[in-house]
């Protein structure tokens, strides 16, 4: 018998901690969770499930402009805002309680409330203290909103903008990350007027290509997306039922509602980290070894709360490593190169690998690039000015890929696929030799001779 009443106590139902709680279950482990907010976490309740759904609903608009180029005649379309957030709250309703019912048919205790660590091996519940042998901390993100004068009394953030009863005709958005180029582009799709504010010269961050990141701010202009670089918001200020945002170079945009895009924190409030001695990086993550143990060694943490990585498939693969390794004997570690990943912007962007200035950093004088953009068939027709851009970085030493990046339409499909590739080594030499598929937008990865 334990002398504790779990193996493994799981803070937080999110990506990572539900796979955890699975592969310890399936290894023969006692397992509970504390779950505050939602079952599934953030992915499926306020991140990429709803956005995604939102995604689709955006790009109806296009799709219908896009068919009267092939002979459609389409009547007047209007789209009902209402309608679909009730359509996507059941769906994400319906994805939550799969979560939920996982905990109950494994046979998972869950306890519903706040958790906090109180000691190296307890943990209290909405006034429970329950015992186990490890903890695990996958608590994951939650949004940031900067303190600028109005911002956090009239801003809203991502977790906000997919419970709107109305969408907003005139939006503006603060930060041009992944998360704010994708309302972006949702929100100039449905028809409203989208001004983005950053205090940088160019969207994204250097972890996307510059060439991408160039790509993509040009497409989205085009599109009517307002960009303002170099540009802070010196206060968002109430008007009635509108809102004023100020701005640094003295221009002032009313909007309905303002959208703080500007970065994610460690979700460790309330969990007493300080009292046990679990210590933090110096951008307030939970700080973890290479086996996510943490400074207190029963503890582990993994996902968003670490302040690595935030991306959901990593969260899973971080949650199933580390209980493989505990509970299943299994030396699995995860391994972050070849990382693919995508921002559902219009278009959106598939990346996997290095960017062209992490490629000449690591391999200086010692690399090729290839890089091409053309128009979709799909658009000729259409009529749509929408360009797409491949790119591939090879290390010319031993011919191997390095990065491969694409912004266009279905991106992110193509490029999972080609990540598998890139796992397995896939040299310039390998892509040529494969036969294309055409007509297609991704035969265009592997017809590439041009070098930039
Ligand atoms: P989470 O999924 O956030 O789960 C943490 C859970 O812990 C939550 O349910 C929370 O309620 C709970 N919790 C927190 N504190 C406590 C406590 N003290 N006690 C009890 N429970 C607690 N990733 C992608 O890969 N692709 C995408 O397209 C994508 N889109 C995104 C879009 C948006 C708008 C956002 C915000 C994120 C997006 N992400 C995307 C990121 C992805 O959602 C996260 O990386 C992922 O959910 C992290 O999983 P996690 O397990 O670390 O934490």
């Amino acid at each position: 018998m334990s002398k504790y009443n779990y193996d493994l106590f799981i803070i937080g139902n999110g990506s990572g901690g539900s796979r955890a709680g699975r592969i310890a279950t399936k290894y023969g482990a006692k397992v509970a969770f504390a779950e505050c907010r939602h079952y599934g976490g953030t992915c499926v309740n306020l991140g990429c499930v709803p956005k995604k759904l939102m995604t689709y609903a955006a790009s109806y608009a296009s799709h219908i402009e896009d068919a009267k180029g092939f002979g459609w005649d389409i009547g007047k379309s209007s789209h009902n805002w209402q309608r679909f957030i009730d359509a996507k709250n059941k769906e994400v309703d319906r994805l939550s309680n799969l979560f939920k019912q996982g905990i109950e048919s494994r046979g998972n205790d869950a306890y519903w409330g706040k958790a906090t660590i109180t000691g190296p091996h307890s943990v209290s519940v909405d006034g429970k203290e329950i015992t186990a042998e490890r903890i695990l901390i996958a608590t994951g993100g939650k949004p940031f909103i900067p303190d600028i004068p109005g911002a956090r009394e009239y801003g809203i953030t991502s977790d906000d903008i997919f419970y709107l009863q109305e969408r907003p005709q005139r939006l503006v958005i603060a930060g041009v990350g992944y998360i704010g180029l994708e309302f972006a582009g949702i929100f100039n799709q449905l028809g409203s007027d989208v001004h983005m504010i950053y205090r940088r010269d160019r969207i994204l961050n250097p972890d996307f290509d510059d060439d991408v990141r160039s790509f993509l701010h040009d497409e989205m202009k085009k599109k009517g997306v307002n960009f303002y670089p170099h540009t802070t918001i010196k206060s968002v200020k109430k008007n009635g039922n509108e809102i004023d945002v100020a701005l640094s170079d003295g221009r002032l945009i009313r909007a309905d509602k303002i959208l703080f895009a500007t970065g994610r924190a460690p979700n460790i409030d309330s969990l007493g980290l300080d009292k046990v001695g679990v210590e933090l990086t110096d951008k307030g993550a939970v700080k973890v070894n290479r086996d996510k143990q943490t400074s207190v060694p029963s503890i582990y943490a993994i996902g968003d709360v670490i302040g690595h990585i935030a991306l959901t498939p990593v969260a899973i693969k971080e949650g199933q490593a580390l209980t493989e390794r505990i509970y299943g004997g299994k030396e699995n570690y995860v391994c972050y190169d070849n990382l693919p990943h995508a921002v559902f912007s219009t278009p959106p962007i598939g990346q996997v690998g290095l960017t062209e200035n992490q490629a000449k950093a690591k391999y200086p004088e010692n690399i090729d690039v290839y890089i091409s953009k053309f128009r979709a068939m799909k658009f000729t027709l259409a009529g749509r000015d929408e360009y797409t851009l491949v790119k591939l970085i090879v290390n010319r030493e031993n011919d191997k890929v390095l990065g491969l990046h694409m912004v266009g339409q279905d991106a992110p499909e193509i490029v999972q696929g080609f990540a598998t590739a890139m796992v397995a080594g896939a040299t310039k030499a390998d892509f040529d030799s494969t036969i294309a598929i055409h007509p297609t937008s991704a035969e265009e990865f592997v017809t590439l001779q041009e070098k930039k």
